[in-house]
Formats: C-alpha cells, sequence, structure tokens
C-alpha cells in the first residue's frame, strides 16, 4: 500500500540521514587529526591565462586532501564539514599560510604572479578577519598586491554594512577581491552597487558548454558586458575545450582558467609547466 511504501521511504530516509550524520562527524574527527598531523593537507595551483597571449598572470590555490586511509578526499566533501564544524578557521589560516609561503617562494624564484586564494563565508565573518590575513602576510613577507580574495557572492549577502568595511580595508592594504562562481548564488545584483571588488569570476557551469548553448552565451555576453561598464576584469573558469577558450577571447573576457591548459597541479609541477610556457614565449 501507499502507506506501507512511505514507511519504507521514511525509514529508507532515516537510514541515509544517519549514515551521512556518521559520515560527517567522522570527517569532523579526520580533519581535527589531520590539522594536528599537518602533513595531510597541501595546495594545488591551477594557472590562470590572459585570454590573447595565453600567458600565466596568475594561479588558484586549492586544497588537496591526502587522508592516510581514504586517499585523496575532494574540497567539496570536506569543506562544507569544515564550515559547519568551525574547522575552515584553523584550516583556513593554513590555507592563507601555505599560500603565502608559496608565493614567497616564487618570488624568489623571479616569477610574479598572482596568487587567487578561496576564503569561506565563515572566514570572512570573523570580527578580526583583516587582523588574522594581514598578520599572516606581514609574517610570511609577501605583498598583498600579489593576492587576490575570491568569496562568493553569499559571503557579500550576509552582514553588508560589516562585509563593505570589512573589503574595503582589504583592498586598502593591497589584495584584489574577485566574486567567485559569480551567476550562481542565491543574490541580486544590488551588492555590486556597495562592493568595490576587482575581478568577476564566471561559474563553469556557464562556460562549460560554449559555444554551443545559446543560454549560457547570453549570460555570458551579459557578464562581460557588465565586467567592462564596472571597470573590472572577468575570468572564466571550467575552459575545457579550444572552442570556448577562442569564443572567450573574441567576446573579450580577461582571463581564463581550466583543464583546456591544466588541471590544479602541486608546486613542483607548476614550477615545469611555466618553465615550459617560458620556452615557447
Ligand atoms: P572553485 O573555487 O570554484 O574552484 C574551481 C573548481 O573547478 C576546482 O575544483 C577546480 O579543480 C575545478 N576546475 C577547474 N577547471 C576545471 C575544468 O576545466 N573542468 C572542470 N570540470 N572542473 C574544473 P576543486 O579543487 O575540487 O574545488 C572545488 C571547490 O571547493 C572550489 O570551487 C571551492 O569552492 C572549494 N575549495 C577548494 N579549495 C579551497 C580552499 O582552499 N578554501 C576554500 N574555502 N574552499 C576551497
Ligand atoms: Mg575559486
Ligand atoms: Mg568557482
Ligand atoms: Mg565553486
Amino acid at each position: 500500500s501507499a502507506k506501507h511504501a512511505g514507511g519504507q521511504t521514511y525509514r529508507f530516509f532515516e537510514d541515509r540521514m544517519r549514515g551521512e550524520f556518521l559520515v560527517s562527524v567522522q570527517i569532523e574527527n579526520d580533519i581535527r587529526q589531520a590539522l594536528k598531523a599537518g602533513n595531510q593537507f597541501a595546495l594545488h595551483y591551477q594557472p590562470v591565462k590572459r585570454a590573447d597571449t595565453k600567458e600565466t598572470i596568475g594561479v588558484e590555490a586549492l586544497v588537496r586532501w591526502f587522508h592516510p586511509k581514504k586517499g585523496l578526499i575532494s574540497p567539496a566533501e570536506f569543506i562544507p564539514v569544515a564550515e559547519r564544524t568551525g574547522l575552515i578557521i584553523p584550516l583556513g589560516e593554513w590555507i592563507v599560510r601555505k599560500a603565502c609561503q608559496d608565493l614567497y617562494a616564487m618570488r624568489l624564484e623571479g616569477l610574479t604572479l598572482t596568487v587567487a586564494i578561496n576564503i569561506s563565508t565563515e572566514q570572512m565573518k570573523q570580527p578580526d578577519f583583516v587582523d588574522i590575513i594581514r598578520t599572516i602576510v606581514r609574517t610570511e613577507g609577501v605583498d598583498p598586491s600579489n593576492i587576490q580574495l575570491e568569496i562568493t557572492e553569499n559571503a557579500l549577502m550576509e552582514n553588508t554594512a560589516e562585509s563593505v568595511a570589512k573589503i574595503d580595508m582589504l583592498r586598502a592594504l593591497g589584495f584584489t577581491i574577485a566574486i567567485d562562481d559569480f551567476g550562481t548564488g542565491y543574490s541580486s545584483l544590488s551588492y555590486l552597487k556597495h562592493f568595490k571588488v576587482d575581478s568577476l569570476k564566471i561559474d563553469q557551469s556557464f562556460i562549460r558548454d560554449l559555444p554551443r548553448e545559446n543560454a549560457d552565451k547570453a549570460i555570458v555576453a551579459a557578464t562581460l558586458q557588465l565586467g567592462e561598464k564596472l571597470g573590472i576584469t572577468t575570468v572564466a573558469e571550467g575552459v575545457e575545450t579550444e572552442a570556448s577558450s577562442q569564443y572567450l577571447k573574441e567576446s573579450g573576457c580577461s582571463y581564463l582558467q581550466g583543464y583546456h591548459f591544466s588541471k590544479p597541479i602541486p608546486y613542483q609541477e607548476l614550477m615545469m609547466y611555466l618553465d615550459r610556457e617560458k620556452v615557447k614565449f
């Protein structure tokens, strides 16, 4: 009967909920362990290219977790748990510090790249976020103007007055600010009136099927025009094909990022990638 089926569905749902709860409690404990162990997290770097010359102008830092038993765990799986449990605060600080240390090493290699760091909404919400990040860059001896902070639209929707003040302070220190996953947040465009940002990163869901999908073409064209009118740069993420790369260049997108050029790679591989590029230029 329908009632019986409903009961089964409910029981199944309950089991699944308990399963997910156990998994997330386990992930939480494992993240805590990993932060103590200190050698399970790493940053990989994905090149960001100029759309016209294809020169690498920067990299995005993306965290990786090598779990001692489970192997590589995707950030899509553990970042949300870290956010729910507050562990994103110590993990986020580790990420910022490590990215600064790698930026310092790049400067020693004579490289002038911008390092983009993903900042979670939970980190942004900390009253002393600006102080924390300022202290890290000072301690590590790097210049904030070589660092771009990637935040999502959702981070800007909460505590608007406080967020505006923080963004202004960060920009005054020399950091640049990018809106990540642009076009996918539960938000209106009105925040662009209140926040001065430096870059829009168009979400990969609009880029993947270019130049085939008409809706994607319309959304991307409108975003590129918005960027141009606001005087801010545009980055397309998720560029997987030569066709979409070409289309975006012709449409006036400033920068491109995606598997077509490179996946996120460890620091040493990035050095080799940049060496090969230097030979080509
Ligand atoms: P995101 O910041 O939007 O990063 C882009 C994601 O797209 C990365 O996934 C990257 O590997 C992937 N990607 C890049 N090019 C392509 C492409 O051409 N095709 C496809 N299919 N994917 C591409 P990843 O590294 O798994 O990270 C996923 C998300 O996890 C990130 O999205 C970001 O929201 C979060 N994340 C990753 N690292 C960090 C971090 O250090 N801190 C914080 N707070 N969040 C992070
Ligand atoms: Mg990002
Ligand atoms: Mg993104
Ligand atoms: Mg994302």
